[in-house]
């Protein structure tokens, strides 16, 4: 188990990183669209600011999705329930955490 911790601790490391690195990028997009006319949506450059923003939002958040995940998994290996199914209580196979450490089902449910 304490491999599975080491997986999960560099996953949540990984996910911090790129979550730091979009917001980043998140903040020098709007910085740019500050200096433009970015709320005339006929500005062609302020569509393609506010498309970036988008794109760049929608990452963050999925990256923020996984750092949850991360989190609960490592919660999970905190209180024993780690590798249980949360929908059966069934075992979850050792190869499917091993491919999805943050699984909290098994490969039937
Ligand atoms: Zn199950």
């Amino acid at each position: 188990m304490e491999r599975t911790r080491d997986v999960l601790e560099q996953d949540r490391r990984t996910t911090l990183e790129r979550l730091a690195a979009l917001t980043g990028d998140f903040e020098r997009i709007v910085d740019a669209s500050r200096d433009s006319n970015a709320d005339d949506e006929h500005d062609p450059e302020g569509a393609t600011i506010a498309f970036e923003r988008s794109q760049v939002d929608a990452l963050a958040q999925q990256a923020r999705a996984h750092l949850d995940e991360v989190d609960a998994a490592l919660a999970r290996l905190d209180d024993g329930t780690y590798g249980t199914c949360e929908r059966c209580g069934g075992a979850i196979a050792a190869a499917r955490l091993e491919a999805r450490p943050t699984a909290r089902t098994c490969v039937t449910c």
